[in-house]
């Protein structure tokens, strides 16, 4: 089995060639390690590999993670379902919400940033392939959500968040990746400030290539290096 330091340095190596063959300059695109149900053993290698960013979808997960790893320049986004219930802990415990995905969300984490003085950024979570089984807001509500979001002080969005269909063949899946970033130049026509609205966190192991291609700055990457993860009960 592949090192981690190993599985990483191949997935630098991919996201370069893609930004290379989509013309942009790779300082531009964020690598994030998904860490869900990956033991604090193995996040501890790919951080001595480099790795500065990392995704947990669950909040209880996430902050034994940050306590026993005690990295304080590692930066950690929530990308996961978000209960109202548990958004003090998430504005405690991340720098950046990335699956806000309804206003009743977004008006919580307001009230719990605004409570600790803190201006937390966050994307909207679109649900591009209108799946029954995954959140998000559609593309029909986007801007809807976007207006409440923009009128909230505690949150600042920055970009939109898509976990697209999956799609054994990559290729597949780019018009999705393609109506997320057209979303965004939408919204960036509409906003206060488009200088702001920047981020596309779109692409995983299987497809981040593609989503670089179609204009991704940050992907979200789990088992092309942490390997299988094992299933959840
Ligand atoms: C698990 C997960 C990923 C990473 O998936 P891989 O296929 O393991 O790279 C990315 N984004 C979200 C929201 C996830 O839940």
């Amino acid at each position: 089995m592949a090192s981690i330091r190993e599985n990483l340095m191949a997935v630098r190596e991919r996201m370069a060639a893609a930004c290379r063959r989509a013309g942009r300059d790779p300082s531009t695109v964020q690598l994030m390690g998904v860490t869900k149900t990956v033991p604090v053993e193995r996040i501890r290698e790919a951080l001595e590999a480099g790795l500065r960013l990392l995704g947990e979808n669950y909040v209880q997960e996430a902050r034994q993670k940050v306590e026993l790893l005690n990295e304080p320049d590692v930066t950690w986004h929530f990308i996961g379902h978000l209960q109202t219930n548990k958004c003090r802990q998430a504005v405690e415990t991340f720098q950046c919400i990335q699956s806000v995905d309804r206003e009743k969300l977004a008006v919580e984490l307001d009230r719990r940033s605004r409570s600790v003085g803190r201006r937390m950024p966050v994307l909207l979570q679109v649900n591009v392939g209108d799946e029954t089984t995954k959140a998000g807001v559609s593309l029909e509500n986007l801007e809807t959500l976007f207006d409440v979001a923009c009128r909230l002080e505690g949150i600042e969005v920055r970009g939109l968040m898509a976990l697209p269909p999956y799609s054994e063949d990559p290729e597949a899946v780019r018009p999705h990746f393609r109506a997320v970033r057209q979303a965004l130049e939408a919204l960036r026509l509409r906003a206060a400030h488009p200088e702001r609205l920047t981020e596309l966190s779109m692409g995983m192991s299987h497809d981040f290539e593609v989503a670089i291609e179609e204009g991704a700055t940050l992907v979200r990457v789990g088992t092309a290096i942490f390997g299988e993860r094992a299933k959840r009960a």
